[in-house]
């Protein structure tokens, strides 16, 4: 976040506005937990039947909890959120055959160092593969175009680098998996590791700086439309307007 636009991170993280997640995100937090759920059971009771009783137990605890409720859903709104859910879990078997992975650990909680950067973070899923570990991240959303995979895969890298730091152990792969949609995989080398912490390193500086200086300039992009914190910003307000009004002329000229 704070790479795509400093004023926002600073909205987020240091003025912490609320940032209430949308139906989307929500509807992949619980994806997240009934998968969770799934990958802990043997590997011959990973069926579709079981994930559907998964779902069923970990449904009381979402509607109940305060980000769903903030969203004030009507019927026919809940009915199409429990299907966006639905298709994302059932995504997986888009990808893989849930009982062929041997799973070593899910929802594992790192938190270290990396080259002097304090890390923190929830590594939705380690896997034994032959005699190699793999660490797995489940994303419900659009996979990127692919002039952009391999900035998307910095997350996972990151985990990879943790786990190392951690335990006694490197992983040899990591692998986004977009449910339903496609897998984004890398290998874990020296220099991938390498290559990622220098980045972490340089944002951490550049964050350090800019809460000593007070400065956190905006980047307005396109993105701003979807920038919950856009009206406390004069810059992406102006960016939005500059959007609408491109759009309504784009509309005119085709019209005329
Ligand atoms: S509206 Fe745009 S420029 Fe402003 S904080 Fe959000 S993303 Fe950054």
């Amino acid at each position: 976040m704070f790479r795509q636009c400093p004023r926002r991170w600073k909205f987020r993280y240091v003025d912490r506005l609320p940032d209430p997640p949308g139906q989307a995100a929500l509807a992949g937090t619980f994806a997240h937990s009934v998968l969770e759920g799934l990958m802990q059971m043997d590997k011959g009771e990973r069926t579709f039947e079981s994930v559907r009783g998964i779902a069923k137990r970990e449904w009381p605890k979402m509607e109940r909890s305060p980000a769903f409720q903030a969203l004030g859903l009507d019927a026919d709104a809940v009915r199409a959120f429990k299907w966006q859910s639905w298709e994302a879990i059932t995504g997986l078997w888009d990808l893989e055959d849930p009982r062929a992975v041997d799973v070593d650990e899910t929802e594992l909680r790192v938190r270290v160092e990396l080259g002097g950067v304090p890390f923190l973070g929830y590594v939705d899923r380690i896997e034994i593969d032959g005699d190699e570990v793999v660490i797995s991240d489940y994303k419900s959303g659009r996979p990127p175009p692919p002039r952009f995979e391999s900035r998307s895969i910095e997350q996972v890298l990151l985990y990879a680098a943790a786990i190392a730091e951690m335990e006694s152990r490197t992983p040899a792969r990591v692998r986004l998996m977009y449910l339903g949609r496609k897998i984004i995989e890398a290998e874990v080398t020296a220099e991938a590791i390498d290559d990622v912490v220098d980045r972490l390193q340089e944002t951490w500086a550049d964050i350090l700086e800019g809460l000593e200086k007070r400065d956190f300039p905006a980047k307005p992009t396109r993105l701003c439309g979807w920038c919950v914190f856009s009206e406390h910003c004069p810059e992406g307000t102006s960016q939005v307007m500059r959007d609408r009004n491109h759009i309504f002329k784009e509309i005119h000229a085709e019209a005329v």
